[in-house]
């Protein structure tokens, strides 16, 4: 693995590298299938990933003739990933057993360890024999839907065949590693102005929002569309105020603390309501809805905005839904991607019907949705939220940080890239775009920390 990353970072080329053995076994992050009882019988917040999740050798897998074998330089830690390490709602290793059924490649996916990670940016050092569009050398961001091209439905949607599966969390072999074996179908080229962990964090994340906000199967934001979005400043959610601002909409992002609001100003999202300070209680009790909270928290909303809601960017879930159903404007849209808070939703649906409202449920994004999205940020028209990054060792801590909600934005992990700053490879490009924009989120949550600290 030395030599693979020795070549990587002193800028060998494809065929130094194509030259270069594959290690039999890689370091990576894994859950055990000994362990998926670990947890059982605790409450989900005592669970703790920095006890599941390990960081040890594990076996390489023989290439399929459709895949390639990734370096990873960097990494990113999605919710999904904490999910696997607490086991939640269900344990993993059920998805890859059931993937294992499908054939003669995906067999390899039924193994003891579960590697885990949606999210990545590397070099390409091997190629299956069937692969066309990439070569050793190539450096790529990697997406996580995995489809077979042999499903009609793929063709479609990508996300509607009943074989897709997403990444280092139904499947195996996932990011948080030194080495990955994907499909070729995953692979997108990296932004040639950002670094490894700057180009790393954004996929699963960006292209969810993409899809849920502006491709045809989501929302379809318009110029002047008024975007209410639960978490403006967590994963999925900075990209969402991200995209609505880019797109001439008029986001209101709720949040939960002070500074995460001044960040949001800051970044030039004007229409913040926190949540926390204002103390909405949608639910009364275990069982039942306060509609007259629901009323508070839509009368905030026209306060800020003027109106009701295009389009409610909805993922908390159970906690937040009866709120999101009820806010969305007459005719609005609500698109859900995600149920944080509990799954079992419960919404009052005479607001539903009577105001002729729709919800939209979305996952993931296809590959064109991901490739418009990579587009987006290799032209500076969006920004990595990278706030905080970590090494691959540590990448129990880093999800447990995600689980308590005490990131922002997206948690970078280097795996074979030393050090941060790393990868960029048109520093001009990077001048023109500008450095103060390409890392704004991280300088504004850093400078908002130091202030609160003083
Ligand atoms: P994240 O970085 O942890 O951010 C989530 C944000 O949601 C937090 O910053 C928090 O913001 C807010 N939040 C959490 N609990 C809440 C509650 N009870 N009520 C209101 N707001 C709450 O996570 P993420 O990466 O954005 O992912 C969010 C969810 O989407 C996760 O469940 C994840 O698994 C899911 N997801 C699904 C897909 C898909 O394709 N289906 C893709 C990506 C993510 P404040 O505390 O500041 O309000």
């Amino acid at each position: 693995m030395d030599q693979i990353k020795d070549a990587i970072e002193s800028g060998g080329t494809g065929d130094d590298l194509a030259g270069l053995a594959i290690p039999d076994t890689y370091r990576a992050a894994h859950t055990l299938r000994s362990e998926q009882e670990m947890f059982a019988d605790m409450a989900s917040a005592d669970k703790d990933p920095r006890t599941s999740l390990h960081v040890g050798q594990v076996a390489t897998p023989e290439l399929a003739p459709d895949e390639v074998v990734v370096a990873v330089m960097a990494s990113a830690i999605n919710y999904n990933t904490v999910w696997t390490s607490v086991f939640e709602p269900l344990s993993t290793f059920f998805f890859l057993d059931r993937f294992a059924r499908e054939g003669h490649w995906e067999s390899r996916h039924r193994q003891d360890f579960h590697v885990v990670g949606s999210d990545a940016s590397g070099v390409v050092v091997r190629v299956g024999n069937a692969v066309r569009n990439w070569k050793p050398g190539d450096r790529v961001v990697i997406a996580p839907v995995v489809t077979h091209d042999q499903d009609p439905d793929a063709h479609e949607d990508q996300m509607l065949a009943a074989n897709q599966r997403a990444w280092g969390f139904e499947t195996n072999f996932g990011g948080l590693a030194d080495l990955t074996t994907v499909r070729a179908s995953q692979l997108l080229r990296k932004p040639t102005h950002l670094s490894w962990e700057e180009a790393a964090v954004n996929l699963l994340c960006a292209g969810t929002s993409y899809r849920m906000l502006v491709g045809a199967h989501g929302a379809r934001m318009k110029q002047g569309d008024i975007v209410l979005v639960w978490g403006g400043t967590g994963g999925i959610g900075g990209y969402a105020v991200q995209m609505v601002l880019n797109g001439g909409g008029i986001p209101v992002a709720v949040v939960s603390s002070p500074e995460r609001a001044e960040v949001l100003r800051e970044l030039g999202c004007e229409l913040v309501i926190d949540r926390k300070a204002e103390d909405y209680r949608f639910w009364s009790d275990e069982h039942t809805q306060d509609e007259s909270e629901w009323r508070r928290f839509g009368k905030r909303i026209r306060s800020l905005a003027g109106s009701d809601p295009d389009i409610v960017f909805e993922h908390p879930g159970r906690e937040t839904m009866g709120a999101s159903v009820f806010a969305a404007k007459r005719g609005g849209t609500v698109v859900t991607c995600a149920a944080t808070s509990g799954y079992s939703l419960e919404y009052d649906n005479r607001h539903l019907w009577m105001k002729l409202k729709r919800i939209i449920g979305s996952h993931g994004a296809n590959m064109a949705e991901n490739a418009e999205t990579i587009r987006l940020l290799d032209r500076g028209a969006i920004q990595p939220l990278l706030t905080e990054t970590f090494a691959l060792d540590n990448v129990g801590e880093a999800a447990r940080t995600v689980q308590q909600n005490r990131s922002d934005g997206k948690v970078g992990i280097l795996c074979l890239a030393s050090s941060e700053g790393q990868g960029i490879e048109d520093p001009e490009k990077r001048e023109r775009i500008g450095e103060d924009r390409i890392t704004s989120w991280s300088r504004s949550f850093a400078a908002t920390k130091e202030a609160v600290n003083d």
